[in-house]
């Protein structure tokens, strides 16, 4: 599954899923730029897993993220491969969800990969080739108590993927989402160690997953392994859902 020749970009790629995903990325050969809110943590990261570069970004802000994947494309002459991966998860029962976590929610998750799907697509339709993949989650698919803000925006999420695939095909774009069950992140960190278990022993494989687990799912959608998959929902959750 090389990925020689090929320009990626990860944002969110400071740690848990995007740095996997950049590793796995760069070890198959791509030229990997990875992105995080603070600059030197991305360098460091970048360093880390073998990317050329590691660039501040926050995905909220639709301009910088327009204007950094066109500086990517420009340095690098295309870009191939796009992994819209930032997010963030805050837990909170229906009678205490403020108004701050709804817009920080939805403009990280849903706008921002939405910001960089579109930035990916303008930079990609130039050489009617490309491969995007989006985080989404198995509770944007099946709904999560305590989860109600965070389940919205990743099922919005999932259909960014399929309305995305749907217009972007005719151009040679594929595009797809991953749809991760509970994976040992700091973003899952916080989770008690009841949680845990209980989601441990409610999945068949009777653990929980790691971010390279993820990665290597990625790396196949976006290589050409995968030329016939677009607008699929991946679950990456051993089972969690069955
Ligand atoms: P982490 O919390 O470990 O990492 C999140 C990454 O997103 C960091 O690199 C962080 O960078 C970046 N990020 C957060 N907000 C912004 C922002 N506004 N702009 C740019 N970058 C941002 O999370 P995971 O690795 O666990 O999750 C990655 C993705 O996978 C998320 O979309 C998450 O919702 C999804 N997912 C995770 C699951 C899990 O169990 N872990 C399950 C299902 C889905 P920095 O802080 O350095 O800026």
């Amino acid at each position: 599954m090389s990925l020689s020749g090929r320009v990626a970009l990860v944002t969110g790629g400071t740690r848990g899923i995007g740095l996997a995903t950049a590793r796995a990325l760069a070890e198959a050969g791509a030229t990997v730029v990875l992105t995080g809110r603070d600059e030197s943590r991305a360098k460091e990261a970048a360093s880390a897993a073998g990317a050329a570069a590691g660039l501040a970004l926050d995905v909220t802000d639709a301009k910088a993220v327009s204007a950094l994947v066109r500086g990517v494309a420009k340095e690098h002459g295309k870009l191939d491969i796009v992994v819209a991966n930032a997010g963030i998860m805050e837990d909170a029962l229906l009678g205490m969800i403020k108004e701050e976590l709804v817009d920080t929610t939805l403009s990280t998750n849903v706008a921002g990969t939405l910001h960089t799907v579109q930035a990916a697509a303008r930079a990609m339709m130039r050489k009617k080739s490309g491969a995007i993949v989006v985080l989404a989650s198995i509770v944007g698919e099946y709904g999560s108590a305590g989860q109600t803000v965070y389940a919205a925006s990743k099922a919005a999420v999932a259909n960014i993927a399929r309305s995305a695939a749907k217009e972007l095909g005719r151009s040679g774009i594929r595009v797809n989402a991953v749809a991760p069950g509970v994976i040992e992140t700091d973003l899952t960190s916080g989770l008690s160690e009841d949680a845990k278990a209980e989601n441990s022993s409610r999945t068949p494989l009777g653990r929980l997953g790691r971010p390279e687990e993820v990665a290597n799912a990625i790396r196949f959608l976006v290589s050409d392994e995968a030329s016939f998959i677009t607008g699929q929902v991946l679950g990456i959750d051993g089972g969690l859902v069955l």
